[in-house]
């Protein structure tokens, strides 16, 4: 039984491994052309036209572009509408 417990252990650690090498790039920037590490999140949840229900869409953004995003759907907005722009 000797064999069996170390492959067992070997299966947990390779497992280990992977999860913790597991590659976390931090986001780019969303914005075309712009290749600046993301700092926001910027979060619009509006109607969809067919109305099949609120769409949540967001954008990984630079400081410099979460400045200047705003609201692209306030046309299809609706009583829970949301547009926030959070810190990573
Ligand atoms: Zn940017």
């Amino acid at each position: 039984m000797t064999d069996l417990e170390n492959s067992r252990e070997k299966q947990t650690d390779n497992k280990h491994r992977e999860e913790s090498e597991d590659p976390v790039s931090p986001p780019e920037c969303h914005r075309r052309s712009c290749t600046d590490p993301a700092a926001f999140v910027a979060l619009e949840r509006y109607q969809e036209e067919t109305g099949h229900g609120a769409v949540e869409a967001e954008a990984f953004l630079c400081q410099e572009h979460a400045a200047v995003e705003s609201p692209a759907n306030l046309d299809s907005s609706y009583a829970d509408y949301v547009f926030r722009v959070e810190p990573l």
